[in-house]
């Protein structure tokens, strides 16, 4: 930290998406936490706006509607989704670092709450029942085994924390409580064979946060509810929160760059850090793949550009050294930039920016390259290893 500003540094706490980020990469982790630019993503957006729209679902007052009283629940739904879905939107479309916002997504946002809707319903012994027949007493009967919706879970020295969705009773065919269920909603893809690793250690981190404050507890256990298809994947293995505990102090602040994972599954796979790491492009460059998928990443300068239509001529650049020190190779590259892929280059540019860019997941497969909605265009600025790296005071 720089120590400059006013703002008193929070304690530092770990979430397990913040520890799975840590696990993938410890790079990627360190980056995320150095207040670079954040990037929105539609499938995030989605996925809040889905959980958002279920909770308010099981907390908003249905005293209007009579016990026998049918038909209202797909309207209300449909209406608590849409205000999250602009709210969604609205913060989406100040994230500077954006994509397209995809309208035509709302439908599929639509499935995914009933696919939750469908789950409760299960919850509550009842299959296959069309959501326009769930009357008020049913939905009462649901909202009342919601013990928790939205809560934060902290442990009680306030270093592991996490956002629980839902903390349902589970109970027996008499309707008395025989213990809890964790459930953590996932508009992400349904689980092959088995939940991730991942997923798994995330939903035992929550379980056993709540056993840790909770000593009295009655059984917990923890699933996965899958919206796309409603199917819920329970979580199993050991308490957790020794190795999160380790985690914590390994994740402590530091402006020391932590040691990155090469590889596949961390550079190759979803990693937004890339404008500020050399590790990916020194990586492709020396095991030859650089440029070589159809969506690639790359670090160019902008040789020629008409800001009319977007065509360009790029010189592609390799690394100097391991710092990620651009040098131009001579590779000359026609390159089109179009819809936000323009946007971004156009905001770049009129920043001031001159030298080389980070292009995220270029079309490479034609004689030009391509440069759409869904890719980066940022500065490129590798933080290089073993330098402190300061934050510019805001
Ligand atoms: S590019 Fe690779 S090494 Fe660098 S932060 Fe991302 S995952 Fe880690």
């Amino acid at each position: 930290m720089s120590g400059q500003g006013s703002s008193q540094p929070r304690p530092h706490m770990l979430s397990p998406s913040a520890w799975n980020r840590y696990e993938t990469c410890p790079r990627m982790y360190w980056l995320s936490r150095q207040g670079l630019p954040r990037k929105a993503g539609m499938a995030a957006s989605l996925g809040t706006a889905v959980h958002a729209s279920v909770e308010d679902l099981l907390q908003f007052d249905i005293s209007a509607f009579g016990d026998d009283e049918a038909g209202w629940l797909p309207l209300e739904g449909e209406r608590l989704l849409k205000a999250r879905w602009e709210e969604e939107k609205k913060s989406f479309m100040e994230t500077p670092r954006r994509p397209q916002w995809k309208e035509e997504k709302w439908k599929e946002a639509l499935r995914h709450q009933r696919g939750a809707i469908r789950m409760l319903l299960e919850h509550v012994g009842i299959r296959a029942l069309d959501s326009e027949r769930i009357t008020g007493a049913l939905w009462r009967r649901i909202q009342k085994l919601a013990i928790a919706v939205e809560g934060e879970l902290k442990t009680v020295d306030g270093r592991l924390m996490g956002r629980l969705d839902l903390l349902m009773a589970d109970v027996d065919e008499n309707g008395a409580m025989v213990g809890w269920l964790v459930a953590d909603l996932k508009t992400g893809r349904v689980p092959q064979g088995e939940l991730k690793t991942e997923v798994n250690r995330q939903l035992r981190m929550y379980r056993d946060i709540l056993l840790a404050n909770n000593p009295n507890a009655p059984p917990v256990r923890t699933q996965g509810w899958y919206t796309s298809d409603s199917s819920k994947w329970s979580a199993h293995g050991e308490n957790v929160l020794e190795d999160a505990y380790e985690a914590w102090q390994a994740t402590k602040p530091s402006p020391m760059p932590l040691d990155p994972i090469i590889g596949d599954t961390s550079c190759g796979g979803f990693c937004d850090w890339k404008a500020w790491c050399p590790h990916w492009w020194n990586w492709r460059a020396q095991n030859k793949t650089l440029h070589k998928d159809d969506f690639s990443d790359a670090v160019v300068l902008l040789l020629d550009y008409n800001a009319s239509n977007g065509s360009a001529t790029l010189e592609l650049c390799e690394p100097a050294d391991a710092s990620g020190r651009a040098i131009p190779t001579g590779i000359q590259q026609p390159a089109r930039f179009d819809a936000r892929g323009k946007e971004a280059l156009d905001e770049l540019l009129a920043s001031g920016h001159q030298g080389p860019m980070y292009l995220g997941s270029v079309m490479t497969h034609g004689r030009s390259w391509r440069i759409g909605h869904w890719c980066d265009v940022l500065a490129w600025n590798p933080l290089p290893d073993g330098v402190e790296f300061h934050r510019e005071p805001r």
